[in-house]
């Protein structure tokens, strides 16, 4: 198994009949695979998904090892209660929405709640974004209303209700892992550019504030970010850090032939395992965490810093289990446990887990996402969430680690820097019937940049009130 020519030296894909570490990795990954896995398309040939993989064995990696190392770095920093993880983008990335401009959208947003975030708590952010790669999609059905396949993502078929559509295409990932290649390209260059500079992300704050009906109550804050910025440039700094220029790319490891296809062994740990090529970060879903099957199997390989995403059914023994089969060695921020409890129940189900994690001794990072557990379907049949309950689980979840004295990590969101019509409620009053005129999301309702933003003034605030500044140490 190749990785690309641009490896780095020492980096070597697991290979059956090379060194030894390689010959064991390749057979763990082989016995992780070969586990039962949920969620996994019925694709109509295995010969033509064999060939698939073979080319994207060779394809251009995502992203650079080296990368994937200060992330883990960044994320040890927020385990430590030093820094925070702001994760956000679309539920599903589509092959349609692969444009440049939906890319700065979504990044630009990412950004400027990050700027919101470090103002109000003084702790530096580390913007992951989900994209580049974030095209599977777990279902809760396998047949949708009109008995037709369900769409699994672009990656594996197409959205429109035909049964052409619906029958899953492996040359689709060929599709999916270029986009990612592009994507990431751009990111980088986006965020070296105008996306790293705190003023340019500052100017788009300031329209918020004049366009948006909720801009009045944040004036404040923002005018505050400015004098900053001013007193910055004063001392003759742009505030144009290398930090600043930072972005990290993310998905849902969920499509096992993709995921698996580049990989590259890294002997940089306590132990040998395999670093993915396809993204910075992965996570492991709350539909595919059975601790038997495949995904959970194939995250204990990875090298990569991991996410679990845990719902209201995960018990705190689980939870342990989890934590000492992907975190075996004790590394600071090497698993995120992405909590979605839903805003009626985070408050009763999240304490005895944290508490038993914390007395584990493991240093986890701890996210809140406050989507998934506060889905629901309208009666005119639009998936939607009210942005008064995503808002009230972040709030449950900050009591909680308040009164734990453990340090709410992060944030995991869905949203988008586009203005679309798809979560009820925020400042602009989002009412049912106004879902339709801009419902554009292939799979769950993201939040809209002014509801992202308005979210990220109010918890920055609540943040800050409940994290002590303690400014990572420089290094
Ligand atoms: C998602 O993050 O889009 C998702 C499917 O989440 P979960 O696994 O928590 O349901
Ligand atoms: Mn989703």
């Amino acid at each position: 198994m190749r990785y690309s020519p641009r490896r780095p030296a020492g980096g070597r894909a697991p290979d059956r009949t090379g060194r030894p570490v390689e010959r064991l990795l390749a057979e763990r990954l082989a016995a992780a695979l070969a586990r039962p896995a949920a969620q996994q398309p019925d694709w109509p040939d295995r010969a033509v998904v064999r060939a698939v993989v073979d080319r994207l064995r060779t394809a251009t990696p995502v992203v650079a090892p080296a990368e994937t190392a200060q992330l883990s770095e960044r994320l040890a920093a927020v385990a430590r209660g030093e820094a925070f993880l702001l994760q956000g983008g679309d539920c599903a990335e589509t092959f349609a929405d692969h444009t440049a401009a939906h890319l700065r959208a979504n990044l630009g947003l990412l950004k400027r709640m990050a700027l919101v975030f470090t103002h109000a708590t003084g702790l530096p952010v580390v913007p992951l974004a989900r994209a580049a790669g974030q095209y599977a999609k777990p279902r809760s059905q396998q047949v949708d209303a009109q008995g037709l396949p369900v769409y699994r993502g672009d990656i594996v078929n197409g959205v429109e209700p035909t049964s052409a559509a619906r029958t899953p295409d492996p040359a689709r990932m060929l599709r999916a892992q270029a986009n990612a290649v592009e994507t990431m390209a751009l990111a980088r260059r986006l965020c070296r550019g105008e996306l790293g500079d705190p003023h340019a992300l500052h100017a788009e704050n300031l329209r918020f504030v004049r366009d948006s009906p909720a801009g009045g109550r944040y004036a404040p804050a923002v005018e505050e970010i400015g004098r900053s910025l001013r007193l910055l440039a004063g001392l003759g700094a742009s505030g144009r850090t290398a930090r600043q220029s930072e972005i990290y790319v993310s998905h849902e490891a969920l499509l096992l032939d993709y995921e698996s296809a580049l990989l590259r062994v890294d002997e940089s740990g306590p132990e040998p395992l395999l670093s993915s090529g396809l993204a910075h970060f992965l996570w492991i879903g709350e539909r595919t965490r059975a601790p038997q099957d495949a995904h959970i199997a194939f995250a204990e390989l990875l090298a990569n810093p991991i996410g679990l995403k845990i719902g209201p059914g995960t018990t705190p023994e689980q939870a342990v289990e989890y934590v000492h089969r992907l975190d075996p060695h004790g590394t600071p921020g090497r698993l995120t446990l992405i909590s979605r409890m839903g805003h009626d129940r985070v408050r009763d189900v999240l304490p005895p887990i944290v508490e038993k994690v914390t007395a584990s001794g493991h240093q986890v990072v701890w996210q809140c996402d406050p989507m998934h557990g506060n889905s629901r379907t309208t009666e005119s049949g639009y998936k939607t969430r009210a942005f008064d309950h995503v808002l009230e689980e972040i709030t449950g979840f900050l009591d909680v680690h308040r009164r734990l004295g453990t340090h709410p990590g992060g944030l995991h969101l869905e949203a988008t820097g586009e203005d679309v019509t798809e979560c009820l409620g925020g400042a602009r009053g989002i009412a049912e019937h106004d879902l339709p005129a801009r419902y554009l999301t292939a799979c769950d309702p993201r939040l809209n940049a002014e509801q992202s933003m308005e979210l990220a003034f109010t918890v920055a605030e609540l943040f800050a009130r409940r994290t002590p500044p303690r400014p990572e140490r420089p290094r």
